[in-house]
């Protein structure tokens, strides 16, 4: 296959285009290293520098592209996901998440490519009072970031009935981890997300981390989540993408463990490994108490299952965070 990769110098969309290069597919990478690394994106993948919500940006790539050979499917990770910037930054969230995404489809209509791989999160269930969420569940998300991607969901859908094409959209639960090469990783200015932060304040990059409430009605009291490798979410994106080309239909699933940890959980595995000095803060805005997946479709539609276990990912962040930080 040969697969655009739209976002593909960032965390995630590295990790798959490392994982599409090693079952031998052709990559192309569009990425505005806006939050991405060009040193991430993989030797053997070809590197455009350009910006989703720009026409002329896409239109530039899928011309010299197609006109060698056109994409079999195009991969969407070039979005914003923080949760609480997207409570105070919604029309950043709406610009880049939607109208990207908008743009995204108009360009793959006038070069006639047929399959697109999105990357939605469990967010757009919102505060799932089931707890473990299947994918026919409603949809209510409490966070602009959410509502960004149940929106650019919904279009997917409507575009791809309108002009014969297929997707596979995935939801995503809490993406950890690092490639066991370690060449690739998460790597920001400012982290925000759990398990990093945990091992940042480990390592005494930061003095201690807060834990954001430990009233919800959970078991411990801290909010839940379902914790998946980053190297096993970037290998189901692989099996989709060959999914759509050799079934010409549809899918959408979530990518988790069906497990849930609470966030003190998940501290004390880090603190297996290093002395976490935490405190207990407000709630944060936009934070439902539980967010497990069923991944029963994913299973039994592209035959995956995660390898990975929290401890990996916990370990692997860990490795990654020592390297880019000499420690
Ligand atoms: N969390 C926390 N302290 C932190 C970062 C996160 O207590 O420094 C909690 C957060 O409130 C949520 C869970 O950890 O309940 C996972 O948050 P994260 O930002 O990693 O991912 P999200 O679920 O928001 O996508």
């Amino acid at each position: 296959m040969k697969v655009l990769v739209i976002g593909g110098a960032g965390y995630i969309g590295s990790h798959t285009v490392y994982e599409l290069i090693r079952a031998g597919h052709e990559v192309v990478v569009m990425d505005n290293l806006s939050t991405g690394y060009k040193e991430f994106v993989h030797k053997n993948a070809k590197f455009y520098l350009g910006d989703i919500t720009n026409k002329e940006d896409l239109t530039r790539v899928f011309k010299e592209e197609c006109d060698i050979k056109p994409f079999d499917v195009v991969m969407h990770f070039a979005a914003k996901l923080i949760v609480p910037e997207s409570v105070k930054q919604p029309l950043e969230y709406y610009h880049n998440n939607v109208e990207g995404v908008r743009l995204m489809l108009e360009v793959m209509t006038e070069f006639h490519i047929k399959n697109v791989v999105f990357s939605s999160t469990a967010a757009v269930y919102g505060d799932s009072k089931k707890g473990i969420c299947e994918e026919d569940d409603p949809c209510d998300p409490i966070n602009p970031y959410g509502a960004s991607k149940y929106a650019s969901e919904n279009m997917i859908k409507w575009v791809c009935n309108a002009y014969d094409m297929h997707y596979c959209i995935f939801r995503y639960f809490n993406v950890a981890g690092a490639d066991a090469s370690l060449e690739i990783g998460l790597k920001k200015d400012v982290l925000t997300h759990l398990i990093p932060v945990a091992i940042q304040a480990g390592l005494k990059i930061r003095d201690h981390m807060d834990i954001f409430g430990d009233d919800y009605d959970t078991k411990d009291g801290t909010c839940i989540r379902d914790y998946i490798h980053v190297s096993d979410l970037a290998y189901a994106h692989v099996l989709g993408a060959e999914y759509l080309v050799k079934n010409k239909k549809s899918l959408l699933v979530n990518l988790g463990s069906n497990e849930g940890y609470s966030v003190k959980e998940v501290v004390d595995v880090v603190r297996k490994y290093l002395p976490v000095d935490y405190r207990i803060a407000p709630r944060r805005d936009g934070d439902p108490a539980k967010l497990i997946a069923s991944n029963k479709k994913a299973r039994e539609l592209l035959g995956w299952s995660p390898k990975y276990k929290l401890e990996d990912m916990v370990k692997s962040d860990l490795a990654f965070r020592k390297k880019i930080n000499n420690k």
